[in-house]
Order: structure tokens, then sequence, then C-alpha cells
């Protein structure tokens, strides 16, 4: 072949084929990338649960000048506000120039997390030991969740309406929580079970403590228990009567730490989706005077389907836009179908230790920046809201134009599996929606990997759409 003809047929493969790009090709600005990250794992340290977050989320914002709505408050543009949910979700605002009718810019991520629940009936105590009974939330492997230490997070709510809150193994002298596994020695029986059923789900129970109160004898039947009771009651003021209105959970008690060498990634309990959740607020927060106004929703309980009054099919969202929008007269059905949704979730990132189940030319790369997903859902796209061309071709734009590294990804190889994400409660609504997140790697495990690169840009990518999408 001449010279020629070479470089004629480079030229046309550089033109027509799409080659993706990644975080270290040229183009892409990341000043400010590594500092943006130390703040996300600050968030993610203080923000063990929703309820954590929603505080933390809090505190940030109102730093930043957001203020708490209230229902009929008289806005402008400009106007940072903000309303908690039950204080397990929040949904922020920067009123926009344009009137509420031309729709708002949503971004909307979860701040719920896999986790352990303690049961309404938790504390027992056996073989000299006492422990607590739970019931797993969201989509867990259980064998990963033995012998690794464990934080206990919560509140109980008191009959006279106080509510205590519980924080116990974040601080570095502070004691922690376990759930044992067997011995390799005697695990026999147990090694040849399939990996769902090695540990189940009544097997998840949480050592909390093995030292008898001062003065029983060994008839004494639960001194241990009682013992516990007695330490809880001192420090808590609760009985045993108290956890029956309670929400406590454990959760891994790994603070978030660089991974690898060049501390290029960030491994945490957590990231789904706080990973997502962390890049929206900081964008909303700099966002000062946006065409439309920008609405950063943080929701509870996706990892259970959204569902509850703190999920993101409650009607606290409807609710809130219909309350902004009736202090510009507008309809809140006329701002929804003129509305735009980022559903800021994780997706799976390709990983070299099981490439089987993605595929290789449709899912998302670590370091290739903000994965968008047109589809999630499981056999033939159920229970997904299919994001239309229109709009993938419209984010493209602005991404580019904006130098953000974006790239498409997809839920694994058809018929591996599936998954779900806010987005469809969004669709549902009349707005157009799209998955849009960090790739993510160890996902739902108690120690989950996303690259540095990829936070930043899920950030400058909201940042983007907020600002003149
Ligand atoms: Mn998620
Ligand atoms: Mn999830």
């Amino acid at each position: 072949m001449s010279e020629e003809k070479k470089n004629e047929l480079k030229e046309l493969r550089e033109k027509l084929f799409f080659t993706p790009k990644t975080a270290f090709d040229e183009g892409f600005d990341f000043t400010g990338c590594d500092s943006f990250c130390e703040g996300y794992k600050e968030y993610l340290d203080c923000g063990k649960t929703e309820r954590m977050c929603v505080e933390k989320s809090v505190r940030l914002a109102e730093m930043a000048g957001f203020v708490p709505y209230s229902r009929g408050m008289s806005l402008k543009p400009g106007d940072k506000i903000y309303k908690v949910n039950r204080k397990k979700a929040v949904i922020l605002a920067v009123i926009g120039e344009e009137p509420l009718c031309s729709g708002v810019n949503i971004a909307a991520a979860h701040i719920d997390s896999p986790r352990i629940d303690l049961k309404q009936s938790p504390l027992y105590e056996s073989d000299g030991l006492a422990l607590f009974k739970t019931h797993y939330y969201g989509g867990i492997k259980k064998y990963q969740w033995p012998a690794i230490p464990l934080e206990l997070h919560g509140v109980v709510a008191l009959k006279n309406g106080e509510v205590r809150t519980v924080s116990v193994g974040s601080d570095a002298s502070d004691p922690v929580f376990v759930i044992t596994d067997l011995l390799p020695h005697l695990g026999k029986d147990q090694m040849s079970k399939k990996a769902g059923e090695v540990i189940t789900g009544e097997g998840l129970n949480v050592l909390c403590g093995s030292r008898p109160i001062d003065g029983a004898d060994e008839k004494d039947t639960d001194a241990v228990k009682l013992n516990i009771m007695r330490i809880l009651n001192e420090k808590y003021g609760i009985t045993e009567e108290d956890f029956l209105s309670a929400e406590l959970c454990v959760v891994p008690a790994f603070r978030a730490r660089d991974i690898g060498f060049d501390r290029s990634l960030i491994g945490a309990y957590g990231h789904d989706d706080r990973v997502c959740a962390y890049p929206s607020l900081r964008a909303i927060i700099d966002t000062a005077l946006p065409k439309r106004t920008a609405v950063c929703m943080l929701a509870d309980k996706e990892e259970i389907g959204s569902e509850g009054v703190s999920g993101m099919k409650s009607r606290f969202f409807d609710t809130f836009i219909e309350d902004i929008c009736s202090s510009f007269d507008t309809s809140v059905r006329e701002c929804f179908e003129n509305s735009s949704c980022l559903s800021t979730d994780v997706t799976v990132a390709m990983d070299p230790n099981f490439p089987e189940v993605c595929e290789k030319k449709n899912t998302a790369y670590l370091n290739r920046g903000v994965a968008l997903c047109k589809y999630t859902g499981a056999r033939g796209k159920s229970g997904s809201s299919d994001a239309s061309a229109e709009l993938i071709a419209s984010l493209r734009a602005l991404f580019d134009k904006n130098k953000v590294l974006w790239q498409m990804g997809s839920l694994g190889k058809v018929d591996q599996g599936g998954g779900g994400t806010v987005a469809m409660y969004m669709a549902e609504r009349n707005i157009d929606t799209i998955d849009a997140g960090v790739p993510v790697l160890s996902m739902h495990s108690p120690f989950e990997t996303v690259a540095k690169s990829d936070v930043f840009m899920t950030y400058k990518a909201i940042c983007a759409f907020y600002k003149e999408f």
C-alpha cells in the first residue's frame, strides 16, 4: 500500500470511527480534581447513613447561603433554598432567570446505601455473648459482611418525643462491632454451599458484648445482655422497649482511602450513591444565577426500590416543585413537561477480574469520565425508562462544548442481570430523564472503588447541565 493511500485510510478512520476518550487525552482540565476529592472523602466519612448525609449536606449548603424553604416564601432569581424531608432526604434549588413554566434542570442522586439494619427487637444473649438480630437493607452479597469492623449509627425515638442519636465506631477511640465467620478448619459443609447460602440472612448477627453485669453469678440468665442494656441506658437513657421505635444500622467502619501508588482511586463504603450525591450537591452550591432553575434532589430508599415517604416515588418532590411553581403562578404540570433530569447514579465499571459480565464496546471504564446510561433494567430493558436519542444528542453537545469527559455505559451483558435507579420515577412525572454517573468497581460491597477523575468529571458535567442546558 502506498504511503498516500495509508494516510488516506488513517484519516478516514479518524473521521468515521468512534474512539472513546480518556482522562489522559488532551483537552480536559483536571485542575482542582484532587482537592475536590478530598472534600468528597470527608463527606463520605461524615455521611455513613442517609440521615448523616442530610445533616452534612445542609451544613455545606447553609455555608454557601442556602436557606430553608417555607411554603409561600417569595422567591426571585438567584435565591438559594432547600427543604429536608423527614431528616432522610433533601431537595435544594437555585432559582433561575427563566420562569418555572420553561422547566427546571434536576440532578437526582440517592444517599442511602446497602447496609445491615437492626431488627426492632434486636438484642439477645447466646452462649455468653450479646448480639443484635439484623435484617439487611438493599442488595448485598451476605458473605462479604462477616469478619470486618462495623460501626453502629441511627436514632432511638422515645415515647416522650425525644430522639436520641446513636453513633459508635467512627472515632478511632470508639469500639466497633463484628459479625463472626466460621474458621476454615471447620468449614467443610459451609465451603460446599453456593455463595448466596454461605451466610444466611438470619446468620448476620452482630456481636456487641461479652461481659456479664457486676454481681451476677453463673446461674443468672442474660447477665451479659443486662450489662449491655445498663450501658445503653446510662449513655442514651433507653430501655429494651425503646428499640421498637429505633432505626439503627451497622455499616463498615472503614474511612475513605486513596487506592494505588498513584492515588488515582478512592476506596470507601457507600460510593453508591454518595459519589454522585456529593458532585450534585457541590454543583448546585457552585451555581450562581442559572438560566433555568437548578434543582438537586438527594433521595432516600433507592436501594429498596425508591419506596416510602422519603424515596423518589414520594410526593415530597412534586409538592416542593408545586410550591415553588405557585410562587410564580405556574403549574407544576407545565414545569415538569419542560424539565430535564440527570438521574445521577453509579454504573458498573469494566473489571479486569470479571470481564465476562460486561460487553466491552458498551460498558463504562474507570478514567473515561461521567457515564451516561440510556437505559438500565433487565430482560429486554424491562424496568427502565430508556432516555431518548434527542436527549442524549443534546447532552453530547453540552458536554463536548464544556470539555466534560464523558462516556456511554450500560449495566452488563444482555441477560446477565440488571438493575434500576430513580430515572424511571422521574420519567413517569413527564420529565426527560437519563442516568449519568460514576463507574464503580465492587459496587454494593463494603469497600467500593471509583476513579477520582470520574468523580470530578461528574461534578463538571452537572455544573454544565445546571449552567446552560
Ligand atoms: Mn445507586
Ligand atoms: Mn445501588
